[in-house]
């Protein structure tokens, strides 16, 4: 038997009707685009995320360059973004035309470390971009006051991170205007591409909701030159029903978290990610173990049917795209490390006890014949 790196077969078996159900409804209702169905999971996410406003786009990448855009992020402005995420991050602030500025994470945490984000501020420094990296919520009392103390806006990736909490209050809830995505395997994903915006300024989401439709007031009269990206009926009216369980499969992600890290304590040189803290509430979008062994671990666990991942082996800096940005090898060690060292373990709801003992016991034998 294998263990796949994820599954979404049980999420789907425990809400199988309802989403056939959903299925019939949006082939029988007629409208595919910017229906109620999109309406009511703005409402819905709005409420869970414990904003006032949520505008869905087509991904989560179009959320982040939405949010920059209603910010008015432009060419020659600078956006300090964390060394160690998803490429998709530092592409948005790009593909406004400003230059991302790197800032290293913690590596416990993997979070930016915001004790090194004001020596990184320049005068051109417009906005700060925090990312709930795996899950795992941002130190964001400090940000927040970092972005007050020099007049910057915030903008939170939420995308790994729907549900997480820091100092009891929601990530994604912090910023001027934040930006998820519903990429099928996230903790709330759709069978498809999809993402928002939330925030709590009705004039970022009233830009946002013309911005995402061509740029449109009203039907064939523009305002401003937009994009399409707009989620669908079906993806909407899929997430409406996920978007009741994700608290309980967030809580199965946090027991399964904390049974790994009993399980893993003291084997080889692992070192086990942070379970969070008084102010820290992560939902594990991911495990993320950090060992030097890292490449031969993976195979070896691949070789007994333990299917895991690396999220990220190539450090952004370090991607063609980015040459641009002149980084050398070396200019951001942290970042550069965990891209070597860090391994994504199993973790999904309905992945069973049985399953993490193995992946477990695999590990531990793989350090045994070291
Ligand atoms: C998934 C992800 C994105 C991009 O979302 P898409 O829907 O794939 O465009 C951005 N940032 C982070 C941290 C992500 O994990």
């Amino acid at each position: 038997m294998t263990i796949p790196f994820v599954s979404l077969v049980n999420q789907h078996q425990q809400i199988r009707t309802e989403m056939e159900n959903a299925f019939r409804q949006t082939m029988e209702g007629g409208q595919f685009v910017l229906g109620s169905a999109v309406n009511e999971f703005e409402k819905e996410y709005a409420a869970f995320n414990e904003t006032p406003y949520c505008v869905s786009v087509g991904n989560g990448l179009d959320a982040l360059i939405c949010a920059l855009m209603t910010i008015g992020i432009k060419a020659g402005d600078e956006v300090i973004v964390p060394s160690h995420t998803c490429y998709a991050t530092w592409l948005a602030v790009d593909k406004v035309g400003a230059t991302p500025v790197p800032v290293e994470v913690h590596e416990s945490t993997f979070t930016v470390d915001e004790n090194r984000i004001e020596s990184s501020i320049t005068a051109r420094t417009k906005a700060i971009l925090p990312v709930h990296l795996y899950g795992y919520p941002c130190r964001m009392d400090r940000i927040m006051e970092i972005a007050k103390a020099h007049g910057l806006c915030v903008v939170e990736d939420n995308a790994q991170a729907h549900g997480a909490r820091f100092q009891n209050r929601l990530t994604g809830s912090w910023g001027d205007v934040n930006a998820t995505s519903f990429y099928p395997t996230k903790n709330l994903g759709a069978l498809g591409d999809g993402g928002a915006v939330t925030t709590h300024h009705q004039e970022f989401a009233e830009f946002i909701q013309s911005y995402r439709n061509y740029g449109a007031v009203t039907k064939d009269v523009f305002s401003m030159t937009g994009i399409n990206s707009r989620l669908d009926e079906l993806q909407a009216s899929l997430l409406r029903i996920k978007l009741r369980y994700v608290n309980q499969w967030n809580e199965q992600r946090r027991s399964m978290a904390t049974y790994y890290h009993q399980l893993l304590q003291s084997v080889g040189d692992i070192s086990l990610p942070s379970l969070g803290d008084d102010d820290a509430h992560p939902v594990f979008h991911l495990y993320v173990i950090r060992t030097n062994h890292r490449n031969a671990l993976q195979k070896f666990l691949n070789e007994q049917g333990i299917g895991t991942a690396i999220h990220y082996p190539v450090a952004v800096h370090q991607q063609k795209a980015f040459e641009k940005l002149n980084f050398k090898m070396g200019s951001l060690p942290v970042a550069e490390k965990l891209s070597n060292t860090i391994l994504s373990l199993p973790i999904w709801p309905g992945l069973t006890r049985e399953d993490q003992e193995r992946v477990a016991a695999t590990i531990k034998t793989f350090f045994d014949h070291l």
